[in-house]
């Protein structure tokens, strides 16, 4: 293997290759330090060329491909597996944003790009990116893409795929698909991108991509709500889209026990309302009115909730610093947990009208099995998305004999309602190594059939993030 790894560094240079143990551990590790896995180096190029050569080098010797944006993965689709022989290539050199069409609402970067720095480059320009989630300062627009990723923005303007216009890929063949197109219209045969969104990088390599600008608000508002019940909170997301339409643009909901671990742990953090409450919401609006408008019928609605019995308290952001204090509390969830004990982590999502059935079901089930353990909910109200998360204290989960068989009961439970419900194991956090039993459980041979085509059709030797995904 040295002749390959001189080829590589003939390709991207002798900086963009890393093979000593301590350079490749951070590639190999996921984010939660759930999975390590082992690779043979960490690739870096820095063109579409030096991806293509890449991976006619890999390809040639029969060499694995990891492919890597920013490694905060929470099903491990970002790490190779232990023992595997492969190469983790990452896109952290691929950052240029090559164009920022304004009149065209639309901005072509590469893969490697952070989400936040094209927010901000997009705001340069007097636009918006909408994708928005709590790992937004290291997850790449490459990795958004290949896990068609979410977040808290999805409410008004859907998830990545409904933001990405074209794309450029390197094909497991090592030839490029040159589709960075800009248009809103073209049906012009299958619409290819779509094959590559939410792929986990089992397709190709995505080294740029174009997408969808929004106009910028003007004004942003957080309100922080406390309703009285699971049910009440399903209420004011109806009242509030009934009353605010297209300006409500997120509404997540946490639990107390969320509230609890995030206060205990973060110092400096107060709730925004009496901390009681057994159920939190934030809810984010925005419009580019040159009024105070929104602020007011904002104010009439929490009016209506008030009365109407379906809040006790409520609180909304005067200010900037009072909005990102409201986000802070809710983006705090993941260190929060971490601190607190080992989780069981659930990314279900259910028809929205069946969230309160699911929790009502699912909790009593689980607290009576597991004893000493918590349930931390935050949830994406408004999609139907939970990150259903069973927590023990460190002491409890390191005294449980055989840990995967409590994972693998619990998985059982909840993915089996979630199921009755109409729902799905994974809403938005993808398969990766940590589903593929539920992938096999639910997912129909028909379904799983049309998959494993398409992966043959373009990776017929199975090189591109072997072992994920596909059962
Ligand atoms: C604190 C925290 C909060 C999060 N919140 C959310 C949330 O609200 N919503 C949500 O959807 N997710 C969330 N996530 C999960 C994660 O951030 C997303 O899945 C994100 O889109 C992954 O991007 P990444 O660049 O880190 O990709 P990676 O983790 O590096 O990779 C993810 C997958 O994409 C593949 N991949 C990466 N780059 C490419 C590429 N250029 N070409 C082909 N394949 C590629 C990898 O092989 C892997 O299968 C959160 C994670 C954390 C740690």
């Amino acid at each position: 293997m040295e002749a390959m790894i001189d080829d590589l560094v003939r390709i991207v240079g002798d900086t963009g290759v890393l093979t000593a143990a301590d350079d490749v551990s951070a590639y190999v590790t996921d984010c939660r330090n759930y999975y390590k896995g082992t690779a043979l180096c960490v690739v870096r190029p820095r063109s579409v060329e030096e991806v293509a050569s890449v991976v006619a080098c890999c390809v040639a010797r029969s060499v694995p491909i990891q492919p890597q944006g920013g490694n905060t993965s929470l099903c491990g689709g970002s790490v190779p597996f232990a023992g595997g022989r492969g190469v983790v290539l990452s896109l952290s050199r691929m950052r240029r944003i090559r164009e920022v069409d304004a009149a065209n609402n639309s901005i072509t970067v590469e893969a490697g790009c952070v989400l936040a720095e094209v927010q901000r480059a997009a705001v340069d320009a007097g636009r918006f990116y909408p994708v928005s989630l709590g790992a937004e300062g290291i997850c790449q627009i490459g990795g958004n893409i290949a896990t068609n990723a979410g977040g808290t923005g999805v409410l008004r303007y859907g998830n990545t795929r409904e933001n990405v216009l074209g794309l450029e890929v390197v094909l497991p063949d090592a030839t490029i698909w040159h589709g960075l197109r800009s248009l809103r219209k073209n049906n012009t045969g299958f619409d290819l991108k779509h094959l590559f969104i939410g792929s986990e990088g089992l397709l190709g390599i995505i080294t740029a991509a174009t997408l969808k600008l929004h106009p910028l608000n003007t004004r942003h508002i957080a309100v922080w709500l406390a309703p009285v019940s699971l049910d009440a909170a399903l209420e004011l997301l109806n009242l509030l889209q009934s009353s605010l339409g297209a300006q409500l643009s997120a509404f997540e909901l946490m639990n107390a026990a969320h509230m609890q671990n995030v206060l205990a742990l973060t110092p400096g953090l107060q709730t925004p309302v009496n901390a009681d409450c057994p159920w939190h919401v934030l809810a984010e609006l925005g419009d580019d009115a040159v009024d105070d408008g929104l602020r007011s019928s904002i104010e009439g609605v929490l009016q209506t909730a008030l009365s109407g019995g379906l809040l006790t308290d409520a609180a909304v952001s005067a200010n900037e610093t009072q909005r990102a204090a409201m986000w802070h509390i809710r983006h705090s969830v993941t260190e929060a947990t971490q601190k607190a004990g080992r989780g069981v982590p659930h990314d279900i999502a259910v028809p929205v009208s069946k969230v309160p059935e699911f929790v009502r079901r699912v909790s009593p089930i689980l607290e009576q099995k597991f004893a000493g353990m918590r349930i931390v909910i935050v949830a994406h109200l408004g999609d139907g998305n939970l990150h259903f998360l069973p927590l023990f204290d460190f002491d409890t989960w390191d005294a449980f004999p055989d840990p995967q068989t409590v994972i693998d009961e619990m998985h059982r439970i909840t993915y089996a309602v979630a199921a009755e419900l109409g729902g799905t194991f994974s809403a938005e956090h993808g398969i990766g190594q940590y589903l593929l039993a539920e992938m096999r459980q639910y997912k129909s041979e028909v379904e799983l059939n049309m998959m494993r085509s398409i992966k043959n059709a373009l990776d017929p030797r199975g090189l591109f993030n072997p072992a994920k995904v596909l059962p």
